[in-house]
């Protein structure tokens, strides 16, 4: 067990780190960030910072040293340099984080485990892209294989002629066929270093323009049926990865049952409503994993919960949502709004 008092450190600074660290701080453990911008978010609330680029040894090391246990809020932290960590255990390893950041690999592991992703074929080229939409059909996406996040490195395709011209990057692609879907959810799962799993309601996810938007708790009615099938899924994820923390899988609701989109080794946006809305949040729970401390309970505190993404530079009646007592604000004092930025969210409780 880390004892509280000792240090976590985290990898990213952004507001999964922060709400991490906050999380940390009330159990009395010190978090060190390690972030390439000098600008962090998480920093802020901790008590150290090391702003290096990913790939500085000597740097890591040293943070390492600080650190009694490391973990990431971001899953494209550059695997090969972690290595400098030394003996300070990184939780979760180091294979979930290559398994989640390769869109390819993460889905060929979820279909060996026997899980269902939209039909999907790597492009490399031109070529391979025509190919694919021949042997997937269209509507499709194509999507970059690394680094795409809230929707972005992702190209539409309606028709095979839409493929033309396509400016295509220098990178690794997938091409994966329209699912068509009546809702779209997570499973966030807890897993002890004991191989204990514990799960937070699924909420319901609305995404605008490839972003989150919305998560609402309880799961509804309509969706009930698929949750089993997606949390047996997610607990064999969790336990192929020897997963230790909170790990999340998004999923599209569709007649013929649960199709797995992506994974997230990590705590996720769709379950900032535990912060408030459940007996133990993900944050905290994520803290007591990779401590080996019991875990809490993920239960709902009331009968449900809103989540809203509070995105970009849109103008917030800041007493207005304050003055609600079912309303719970948080902001992650980023400085400049830029559109599609996630500037902070809101929880609203259902209290009657
Ligand atoms: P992603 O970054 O892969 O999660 O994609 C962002 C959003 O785009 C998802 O939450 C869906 O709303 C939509 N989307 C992504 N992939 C597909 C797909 N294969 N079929 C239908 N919609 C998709």
């Amino acid at each position: 067990m880390i004892a509280p008092g000792e240090t976590i450190g985290i990898l990213g600074g952004g507001q999964l780190g922060r709400m991490i660290a906050i999380a940390a701080a009330r159990l009395g453990y010190r978090c060190h960030i390690y972030a390439p911008e000098p600008d962090s978010i998480a920093a802020e609330v901790s008590a150290a910072f090391t702003c290096a680029a990913w790939d500085d040894a000597e740097a890591l090391a040293k943070f390492a040293a600080d650190c009694a246990v490391v973990t990431y809020e971001f899953e494209n932290v550059p695997v090969a340099p972690l290595a400098a960590l030394g003996d300070v255990p990184l939780l979760p390893n180091t294979r979930a984080l290559e398994t989640a950041q390769d869109r390819l690999s993460e889905k060929r592991f979820v279909t060996e485990l026997g899980g269902t992703p939209a039909p999907f074929v790597p492009v490399d080229s031109p070529e391979d892209l025509k190919a694919a939409i021949a042997a997937i059909g269209a509507p499709g996406i194509l999507k970059t294989r690394r680094d795409g996040y809230d929707g972005k490195g992702q190209w539409r395709i309606m028709s095979p002629g839409d493929a033309e011209g396509l400016d295509l990057p220098v990178q690794a692609l997938i091409y994966e066929g329209f699912v068509t879907f009546f809702a779209e959810f997570s499973v966030i799962v807890c897993r002890a270093a004991n191989g204990e799993v514990r799960f937070y309601e699924s909420a319901l996810n609305v995404h605008e323009q490839g972003i989150l938007a919305t998560s609402t708790v309880p799961t509804p009615q309509e969706i009930l049926w698929q949750i089993p099938e997606a949390r047996a899924l997610a607990a064999k994820v969790a336990e192929a990865l020897d997963y230790v923390g909170v790990l999340t899988l998004e999923f599209f609701a569709t007649e013929n049952g649960p199709v797995f989109n992506e994974m997230a080794p990590r705590v996720h946006n769709s379950g900032h409503w535990t912060i408030e809305g459940a007996l133990s949040c993900q944050f905290e729970n994520h803290v007591r994993a990779i401590c080996g401390l019991p875990l809490g309970d993920p239960g709902l505190v009331t009968r449900g919960a809103v989540m809203r993404n509070l995105i970009g530079d849109d103008a917030h009646d800041w007493a207005g949502i304050l003055s609600d007592p079912a309303n719970h604000l948080h902001l992650y004092g980023k400085a400049a709004a830029r559109p599609g930025r996630k500037m902070g969210h809101v929880t609203r409780l259902v209290l009657d």
